[in-house]
Order: C-alpha cells, then sequence, then structure tokens
C-alpha cells in the first residue's frame, strides 16, 4: 500500500547525512475525468459556446483534463439560478436549516478528505502534507464554523434581524485553491446568500470536486455555482447586473481593476490582495525556534502566500548567526514530488509565476543583493524554484518592495524597535507581520505600532476560521473569517 511506504523509510547514511526513500501517496484515490463541466443550478452543464481549456499537473506539465470555459451566457445562467434559488429557497430558509446543509458539507470534506488533497497537489503543486494537514482540514473547519454562526446572526452584533445581501460573485486564486472557496462560500451561505464562485483557471479542480459534495449534500440548486474560465469569465461575473456582492482575492492590479468597474454600482465588495509582509526577529529570540519560523512563512506554500514573511528583519547583532542556521536549515529542505509525503516544497503552479519569480530574483541579483540557494536538484520536466535567500537587501531593491509570490526570501537588518517599526512598515502593502522576541511588553508594542491586518508572536502562518483575516492598503479591504467575516455578506 503506498500509504506505507513511507514507514521506516528514513535511513541514516553517514554521520547526519538523512536520506529519504520515497513515500509516495497513491492517485488511485482520485478519478479524474477526461472532461469537465461548469456547475450551474445544481447540474453540471458544458459551456454555452462548447468552449475548454486545459488544466495541467505543474508538477510534471501532463495534461490532466480540459474544464468548460465559462462565458457571458454562462455567467447569465448562474446569476439568474443563484437569484431564483435565493428567492426562492436559501434567503428565506431559517438559519437553523440552513447549518444542516453546512455541516453536511463540511462532514463530507472531512470524509473525502483524501481525495481532496490527492486532487489539490496535482492540480496545484503543492505538498500532500501541506494539502492534507493545513488546506482540506481547514476548508472543513470554516464550514463547521459558519456553520455554527448561521442560526445565531441577531446575536452577532448586526442588529437583530440582519438580512442578506443576495448573490454574491466570488473569484479565487490558485494558491489555495480548496481552502479559498471554502472562505467565500461558507460565510456567504451562513448568512442565506447564494453563490456564483469562479475558481483561477490553473486550478480549477478541487472547486469542482466541492461542487459534486454540494450536490451529494443535497444542497438546493442554484444556492452553489462554479464557473471555470479565465479572467474574462471573472470580469464578466463581477461586472453583471444581478450580483450584489463581490469578493475577490487575487493581484492588487486585478483588485483595483474591479474596483474602478463596480464603482458606482450598488455592490458592496471586499478585496484580499497582495503582501509583502515582515517578519522581525529581535536579538533575544530563540533563535532555533525563530528559525523554523522564518522558513515555515516564507516556504510554506512555495512561498505562493499572499500572508508569506517574504521580508526577514533581523536585528543587527544577531543577523549573522540568524542567517547561518537559516541556510543550514535549508539544506535540509526537500525540493521534489509533491505527492510524496517528505516533500517540503513543490512545484510552482504555473509557467507565467515560474517567470515572474525567476524575473524578479534576476533583479535583485541585478541591483546587487547577494543571492544564495542550498545545493538542490530540481526535475527536469514541470515548474521549480529552488528555495532562495537574499542578503545585503536595501529598502529600495524590488525584491524588498515587490511582492515575489515565489520561495523568495529578501533579508534586511535593523538596530532599533522604532527603525524596525519604520522598516516593516515601509510597504504599499498591509496583510500580515510576524515578530520574534521573548519579551511580551515588545510584542504588543510592535503590534500596535505595525500597519499589518494579522501579526503573529513567535508563530507565522497560523489560521483559524475564528480569526479574522484581512488587509490595509494596497493588501486590500474587509475581513475574511471570524464574526467580522459574517459583517462582509450582511446588510449591515
Ligand atoms: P490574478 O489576480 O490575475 O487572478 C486571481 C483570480 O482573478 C483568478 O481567478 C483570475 O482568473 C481572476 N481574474 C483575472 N483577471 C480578472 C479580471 N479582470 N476580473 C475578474 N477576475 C479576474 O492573479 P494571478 O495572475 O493568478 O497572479 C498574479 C499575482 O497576483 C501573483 O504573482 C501574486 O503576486 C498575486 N496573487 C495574490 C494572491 C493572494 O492570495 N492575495 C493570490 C494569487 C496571486
Amino acid at each position: 500500500m503506498a500509504d506505507k511506504a513511507g514507514e521506516g523509510a528514513v535511513a541514516v547514511t553517514s554521520g547526519l547525512d538523512w536520506q529519504y526513500a520515497p513515500a509516495p501517496e497513491s492517485r488511485d484515490v482520485v478519478a479524474i475525468a477526461p472532461r469537465y463541466g461548469l456547475f450551474v443550478n445544481g447540474e453540471f452543464t458544458q459551456a454555452a459556446s462548447g468552449r475548454t481549456f486545459p488544466t495541467i499537473n505543474p508538477a510534471t506539465e501532463e495534461e490532466l483534463t480540459v474544464v468548460a470555459q465559462a462565458g457571458p451566457a454562462d455567467v447569465d445562467r448562474a446569476v439568474a439560478a443563484a437569484r431564483t434559488a435565493f428567492e426562492q429557497v436559501w434567503g428565506p430558509m431559517p438559519g437553523s436549516e440552513r447549518a444542516k446543509y453546512l455541516y453536511r458539507i463540511a462532514r463530507i470534506i472531512q470524509e473525502r478528505s483524501r481525495e481532496f488533497a490527492v486532487l489539490e497537489s496535482i492540480d496545484n503543486g503543492k505538498p500532500i502534507k501541506e494539502t492534507r494537514d493545513v488546506d482540506i482540514p481547514l476548508a472543513a473547519a470554516h464550514f463547521f464554523y459558519y456553520a455554527g454562526w448561521a442560526d445565531k446572526l441577531s446575536y452577532a452584533g448586526f442588529g437583530p434581524d440582519p438580512r442578506p445581501l443576495g448573490v454574491a460573485g466570488q473569484v479565487i486564486p490558485w494558491n489555495f485553491p480548496l481552502l479559498m472557496a471554502a472562505w467565500k462560500l461558507a460565510p456567504a451561505l451562513a448568512t442565506g446568500n447564494t453563490c456564483v464562485l469562479k475558481p483561477a483557471e490553473t486550478t480549477p479542480l478541487t472547486a469542482l470536486l466541492l461542487a459534486e459534495v454540494c450536490q451529494q449534500a443535497d444542497l438546493p440548486p442554484g444556492v452553489v455555482n462554479v464557473l471555470t474560465g479565465a479572467g474574462g469569465t471573472g470580469a464578466a461575473l463581477v461586472a453583471h447586473p444581478g450580483v450584489d456582492k463581490v469578493a475577490f482575492t487575487g493581484s492588487t492590479e486585478v483588485g483595483i481593476a474591479i474596483t474602478e468597474k463596480i464603482a458606482g454600482s450598488a455592490k458592496k465588495l471586499t478585496l484580499e490582495l497582495g503582501g509583502k509582509a515582515a517578519n522581525v526577529v529581535f536579538d533575544d529570540a530563540p533563535i532555533d525556534q525563530a528559525v523554523e519560523g522564518i522558513v515555515n512563512g516564507i516556504f510554506f506554500n512555495q512561498g505562493q502566500v499572499c500572508c508569506a514573511g517574504s521580508r526577514l528583519l533581523v536585528q543587527e547583532s544577531v543577523a549573522e548567526q540568524v542567517v547561518d542556521r537559516l541556510r543550514r536549515r535549508l539544506a535540509t529542505l526537500r525540493v521534489g514530488d509533491p505527492l510524496d509525503k517528505n516533500t517540503d516544497l513543490g512545484a510552482i503552479n504555473s509557467r507565467r509565476q515560474l517567470e515572474k519569480i525567476t524575473e524578479l530574483t534576476a533583479a535583485g541579483e541585478a541591483e546587487g543583493a547577494e543571492r544564495w540557494s542550498p545545493p538542490c536538484e530540481l526535475p527536469s520536466r514541470g515548474y521549480w524554484f529552488a528555495p532562495t535567500v537574499f542578503t545585503g537587501v536595501s529598502q529600495a531593491h524590488r525584491i524588498a518592495r515587490e511582492e515575489i509570490f515565489g520561495p523568495v526570501l529578501s533579508v534586511l537588518t535593523f538596530r532599533t524597535p522604532q527603525e524596525a517599526v519604520a522598516k516593516a512598515n515601509n510597504t504599499p502593502y498591509g496583510l500580515s507581520a510576524g515578530i520574534w522576541t521573548e519579551k511580551g511588553s515588545r510584542i504588543l508594542w510592535m503590534a500596535q505600532r505595525l500597519r499589518a491586518g494579522v501579526v503573529w508572536a513567535n508563530t507565522f502562518n497560523v489560521f483559524d476560521p475564528a480569526s479574522p483575516f484581512g488587509g490595509y492598503k494596497e493588501s486590500g479591504f474587509g475581513r475574511e473569517g471570524g464574526r467580522h467575516g459574517l459583517a462582509a455578506y450582511l446588510d449591515a
């Protein structure tokens, strides 16, 4: 059994030189169909135009299947189905009844978690240990959490009888495909809205599996619709006059385009955009723990995380020590097959993203920063990028200012807490930040001054459905998660 392949697979070859035998998760648990339709009004249908596009496995460049490409006629159909479901079924339904469906969806995600995890790894390129232990459990947790709110909205602090907005048009990115779908759908459904969801073009498959779960849960037709397609489909959806609420996660450029497009309409908007988080390490921090946090902060999901700790700000007196230990730790990271249970870093999601990372890292070198990667052999096919650290980075460098969205860390130094705050806030973004110190008072002092929606202390990239998440400045506005996440979907 592939499941057991990892047992006893670790062998010591010499001294501290560890070798890991392959421990592949089985692909057999997933049956990928040769063709996928749109999910509209409770059924899978082809696009009106008959057009399709392929989705590939970024680790191998193998074409996995073809998926329907929704056009304006399909957007019309999906929005109309969502409107009817909102007016006739879901809007009038008591919250306690809506909750039952959300609980059911959550439980089915748990039951089918292995299938979801393998499919996500294949379509996205991220390691199975992340999809298995983070993406899928958190997606289920979001449905559980918001199911609990569905019959308690009168007590959520939005007045005695908060009303849903209507039809939500939701556009999501490729970095956490199922999890972002859950972040969008769960609060919208709990509050009585119906949804048209547009997954990213490079990762449509788990959203379509979730559509199947909605069928399995007997969710009334039209409550959730899934339209696959690229930017054009997303643009048609957010502009559709039948959409009352737009929720977008993705790049700042597209977020700005959407804001301009719907300005002047009555649509409510939330945006979760990019980030360039500072991970600040003080000289009194437990260094080994901080190094683990730095690694998790920037190499989790190949750094393709909006809240990634991509700027390491380290106090000058310990900078050399931290960078030394970080390099030693990076030499132990395993890059390769996303389905191998020992893999730490999988593939970059697309050729386009790989090109962007390559271009920005070349700019880092050209601007004078010092580049370092551990020795690591990358597979010959697929989209791969070695974990990379830049030292000698100045605040003016592009790699310190622009979101790279890849496994690339820029290291800067500071001397005083005031300088750390000034440097951390010197960014157009404001999504997240990390602080590493043993002093509680310093954590509070820093957290009050950092302009970031989430500030982690002595940890990084920790998520919980009960905790709101969102940004300042060019990282967007509105909060997802927690009680705050309900506000985005209520007429409150
Ligand atoms: P993107 O913003 O282009 O795509 C995100 C989603 O928006 C996808 O579903 C896409 O199809 C859709 N979309 C594209 N154009 C649209 C439009 N005009 N109207 C409506 N929807 C549209 O992001 P990308 O091109 O996949 O990635 C580019 C960069 O964005 C990345 O390098 C990264 O810096 C950033 N990014 C951030 C996040 C995040 O979580 N904040 C996620 C993905 C990408």
